[in-house]
């Protein structure tokens, strides 16, 4: 590991302040970042250790939603009465990541942030564009069967980790941001990420500094929440494809409401609207399902390895629907 400064923050200001510089980290629950710096794949010269800010509360909003701060534990979260019972997708997904002991360590907004698995990224003795601009991809001829198949380009397969980033994204979250020169935003999930494009190291649109203080969420939804995860193990493994869904239908037994998130298959958390707006109103066939798997994978593109990830997705949807139109939690 390289030599770097410490710096404690006291407010989030400071902290944006502090970690201006663009050699500079924040520190959250460290269960990503130690990692990637004794590989010495990131050698941040500064720290900035936020774990002592006041951003440790779960408040509830004025139209009924909550308002999570980032330094809430993966664990608190998924545990939060209100998060089980009013938003349990997102409960679910947490308990679907990771193993007890980091959770508890992992805070919100640095689960956000998590870096990819691909193996190549973590192995500095080989070339990634993500890791070192413009050296190349061997993902896309060699091992990347867990890599995504959405939203991929030439110089970057790399599947988005996150778990929770997929129920955060169903539920249309917003994060909230304060910056080096205290200007403070709000970025939807939705926006928050970025196609690899020819610039995979950029993965978001965070700023130089810029902090993550708060997630909100709207106002609950109605509806059957589940969490799927189809993965190599049944724990401690990241999904090779998942899905957050909130389903509810009507009295006549048609879908009312349909929102569905994926991930493992995507470059980040994946939804598509038009998927639920095809859905919607319909007595969930099978041809119905079969068009909406088609949409939702049109663009989908395997490299081999990973073309298992297509098929599967389509019998994941399949499932998702069928069960939730019989009445059946996961
Ligand atoms: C063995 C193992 C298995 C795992 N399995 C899963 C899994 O199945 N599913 C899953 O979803 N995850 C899994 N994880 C990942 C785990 O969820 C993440 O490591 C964790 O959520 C990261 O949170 P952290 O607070 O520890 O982040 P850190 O390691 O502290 O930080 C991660 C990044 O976020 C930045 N950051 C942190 N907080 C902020 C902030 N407030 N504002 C701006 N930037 C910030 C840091 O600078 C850093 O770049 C696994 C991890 C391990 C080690
Ligand atoms: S898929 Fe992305 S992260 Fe993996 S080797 Fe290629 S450029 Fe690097």
């Amino acid at each position: 590991m390289k030599r770097f400064d410490y710096v404690r923050a006291e407010a989030p200001e400071q902290a944006a302040t502090a970690a201006s510089p663009k050699d500079a980290s924040f520190i959250g629950g460290g269960t990503n970042l130690l990692d990637l710096m004794k590989f010495e794949i990131e050698t941040p010269t500064k720290l900035v250790d936020i774990t002592r800010l006041e951003l440790e509360q779960i408040e509830t909003t004025a139209d009924g939603g909550l308002r999570i701060g980032t330094l809430v534990t993966n664990s608190d979260l998924a545990a939060h009465p209100e998060v089980i019972a009013n938003y349990p997708v997102l409960s679910r997904a947490i308990l679907a990541g990771a193993t007890g002991q980091l959770r508890n360590k992992a805070t919100t907004g640095g689960n956000f942030l998590q870096r990819t698995r691909c193996y190549y990224f973590y192995q500095t003795d080989s070339p990634c564009n993500k890791r070192e601009p413009g050296s190349g991809c061997p993902a896309i001829n060699g091992e990347h069967r867990t890599l995504a198949v959405l939203g991929t380009s030439d110089a970057c397969i790399a599947q988005h980790p996150s778990d929770m980033a997929v129920a955060m994204r169903l539920l249309d979250a917003v994060i909230e941001t304060v910056k080096a020169d205290g200007s403070t935003r709000s970025i939807p999930v939705k926006d928050f990420y970025c196609l690899p494009k020819d610039t995979p190291h950029i993965e978001n649109v965070l700023e130089s500094g810029e902090l993550i203080t708060h997630v909100v969420l709207p106002s609950p939804i109605k509806g059957m929440h589940t969490y799927d995860k189809v993965r190599d193990r049944a724990s401690y493994a990241f999904a090779l494809v998942s899905c957050a869904s909130v389903i509810e239908s009507d009295d006549t037994g048609n879908l009312a409401t349909v929102r569905l998130a994926f991930g493992g298959i995507g470059v980040m958390p994946w939804r598509n609207e038009d998927v639920e707006a095809l859905l919607t109103g319909t007595a969930g066939d099978d041809a119905t399902i079969a068009q909406a798997a088609d949409l939702l994978l049109k663009e989908a593109k395997g490299h081999g390895q990973n073309d298992f990830k297509i098929p599967l997705t389509r019998r994941l949807l399949k499932q998702v629907i069928q069960r939730a139109l019989a009445g059946e939690g996961a």
